[in-house]
């Protein structure tokens, strides 16, 4: 599943195609993915600027010119693939993709300056939505998310405040969407070990009775920056095929620490321990039981 930094790569690949043109055609494939698409989806869409195109959590958001705002969502296995210029016709290895493929690809947006984006999602539990921009933060999708991780405000303060009273696990509280936005399994386990806390551990205790932040708190919070921002750099790391938005064929490629590696020695320095999987609500958590307290 594309997690938060996939998605953020995403983005970044997307935008400079995206902002600042225009959408001169749509051509939508089927009436619906994970919910039915918006009643005259291709119709609200062509014609329209592109004003900016960001991420909530693990929402892409492009601003429209109609004062919209297309929200997609890459569900489980939906990626974007751009041709662009002289690459249409081009290089064996992505025109091989592009036709083994193409029964899901579900959307083709011709933008104005020549690119045409692809949306492929073989699983189909992406989706897109269009929603007026004013309404944009009471949808019920946006209203109910927490900070943003790579926020400016997100920090152990904030993190505390929204652990103080909590009797669940840490990993638990970091998996809850109101507590921190779109961080997924993968890297609340990451950020775990490189903070040095048991995902087992209640996470009210990262907070003080007045609920002002420990020093856990401030090491968790830097901790989850980090990780997503390595994986960003690294070009995301989703496991499966989740393309580069150039059309690269490439895998992610991304090494995780502590992540689907259960008997492995624990990489922090100096640490005798061996990577465990423990199953947590029912998804698997991997630590270290030695660093991890
Ligand atoms: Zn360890």
């Amino acid at each position: 599943m594309p997690e938060l930094p996939e998605v953020e790569t995403v983005v970044r690949g997307l935008r400079p195609l995206w902002v600042g043109r225009r959408i001169a055609r749509v051509v939508q494939r089927r009436p619906d993915l994970r919910f039915p698409f918006p009643n005259n989806f291709s119709k609200r869409l062509e014609g329209e600027g592109v004003v900016g195109l960001g991420r909530r959590a693990k929402y892409m958001l492009a601003d429209l010119s109609s004062g919209e705002v297309l929200l997609m969502h890459l569900g489980m296995s939906g990626s974007f693939r751009v041709v662009h210029g002289s690459d249409e016709s081009g290089p064996g290895k992505f025109h091989h993709v592009r036709s083994k493929l193409s029964a899901h690809d579900h959307v083709v947006f011709h933008m104005s300056n020549g690119a045409i984006v692809t949306f492929n999602d073989p699983r189909r539990f992406g989706y897109m939505k269009l929603i007026r921009r004013d309404d944009l933060n009471q949808d019920p999708m946006i209203e109910a998310l927490g900070p943003e991780p790579l926020g400016n405000a997100f920090d152990g303060a904030m993190l505390a405040a929204a652990c103080h009273g909590k009797k669940t696990s840490l990993k638990a509280a970091l998996s809850d969407q109101k507590v921190v936005a779109g961080l997924g399994n993968i890297y609340v386990c990451e950020a775990l070990h490189r903070a040095h806390l048991s995902p087992k551990r209640q996470a009210s205790t990262i907070a003080l009775k007045s609920g002002a932040p420990r020093p856990s708190a401030n090491a968790l919070a830097g901790s989850i920056k980090t990780v997503l921002n390595d994986a960003i750099h690294a070009g995301g790391s989703s496991l499966r095929d989740h393309r580069q938005t150039d059309g690269d064929l490439g895998y992610f490629q991304h090494s995780f620490r502590v992540y689907d590696r259960a008997g492995e020695k624990c990489p922090t320095p100096k640490c005798k321990g061996k990577i465990k999987r423990i199953v947590q609500g029912t998804r698997s958590t991997f630590f270290c039981p030695v660093c991890q307290k």
